[in-house]
């Protein structure tokens, strides 16, 4: 997910660079350079780690020759025509693994409010300390039934879609190459859907029947990512993630990684804690605080509709890094006390 969303805050770089030219620190040049270094370390990052994992995997387990083929085809042959039980197997297993693994450890840490070294991380330092119980149960309830019953028959429609154009459930493994150029279509398709339906739902008519409910957290947590509207969840959050896919007709292997990744990217943006190597959750979280800034998901089609001027001139803004030391944001580069500002 890094390493695309970095592509594209490039990419947004690049285009708006006549109102960003004037800028300085923080302005056109710095976004370049810091979406160069995190997207090389995250390429980076993803090569070696794959290649680590399928050596670890070839010389424990004995497999040999094509590592990831072979388990495919061990899967395949095993659900042998029963493809949309296959992909539904995937898709319904892995992604929500991936959801409440992340989210299990971090509700932890919002319950019980410990331990401080994750805490001195929260991005709006006096919220949620700890999260307040019965909002969180009733947020739960919300996002359980999104889980289940929204994306469980989104899946189902999309695997039908899927069909028509590929062979989501096809024996023969994309390549890597393959599956990173669409993992970046992916990212694209999201940030314009997201982006476009984000904020048709900011239309005062819809919002207040609609996406109140995912605002009514001004200062989000990591399970609240899916904790909207059902009709909200299933055009806002999960039509612009099953899109992509759908319309290259991907494999269901690559389906389950972007869903997995989509998942775990929308947890980090809502998580509330701007912590070490992980991408920043500042756009978003600056969303929740004030509303009407910063739509999408990578921040590409904000600054080319400059909906995010005002975030531009925020602490907040000067924090949206890739935190690499272990000193928190909120100390490094502390609020200016009110009466200067
Ligand atoms: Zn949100
Ligand atoms: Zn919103």
């Amino acid at each position: 997910m890094t390493r695309v969303s970095d592509t594209r805050e490039a990419a947004t770089s690049s285009s708006s660079s006549s109102s960003s030219r004037q800028e300085g620190p923080g302005g056109l040049w710095d976004s370049v350079k810091k979406a160069t270094f995190v997207i090389g370390s995250g390429i980076l990052f993803l090569a070696a780690f794959g290649n680590s994992l399928t050596w670890h995997l070839q010389r424990f387990w004995g497999a040999s020759g094509d590592f990831w083929q072979d388990l495919w085809t061990k899967l395949y042959v095993k659900f042998e025509g029963h493809d949309a039980a296959l992909f539904y197997f995937g898709t319904m297993l892995f992604p929500p693994l991936a959801f409440w693994v992340t989210n299990g450890l971090l509700l932890l840490v919002d319950i019980t409010g410990k331990p401080a070294f994750i805490t001195r991380y929260r991005i709006q330092v006096d919220k949620n300390n700890p999260v307040d119980p019965a909002k969180l149960r009733n947020a739960l309830k919300t996002v359980i039934f999104n889980q289940v019953v929204i994306s469980g028959s989104m899946v189902v429609a999309a695997y039908y879609l899927m069909s028509m154009i590929g062979n989501p459930c096809g024996p023969e493994l994309p390549t890597f190459h393959r599956a990173l150029m669409e993992l970046a279509f992916f990212s694209l398709t999201e940030e314009i859907m997201f982006y476009y339906s984000h904020r048709l739902f900011h239309h005062p008519s819809l919002y207040k029947h609609f996406h109140k409910q995912h605002h009514e957290w001004t200062a989000p947590i990591g399970v609240v990512s899916i904790y909207a509207h059902p009709l909200e969840h299933m055009i806002s959050n999960m039509l612009p993630v099953a899109m992509g896919p759908v319309l290259l007709g991907s494999h269901v292997t690559t389906t389950t990684l972007w869903y997995c990744l989509a998942l775990v990217s929308t947890t980090i943006s809502h998580c509330g804690y701007h912590l070490p190597l992980l991408p920043s959750p500042e756009f978003h979280d600056f969303h929740h605080l004030r509303f009407n800034q910063c739509f999408g998901v990578f921040g590409v089609l904000d600054r080319l509709h400059g909906t995010d001027t005002k975030f531009r001139g925020t602490k907040q803004y000067e924090r949206h890094t890739l935190l690499t030391s272990l000193t928190p944001l909120n100390e490094s580069i502390p609020d200016t006390p009110k009466k200067g500002q």
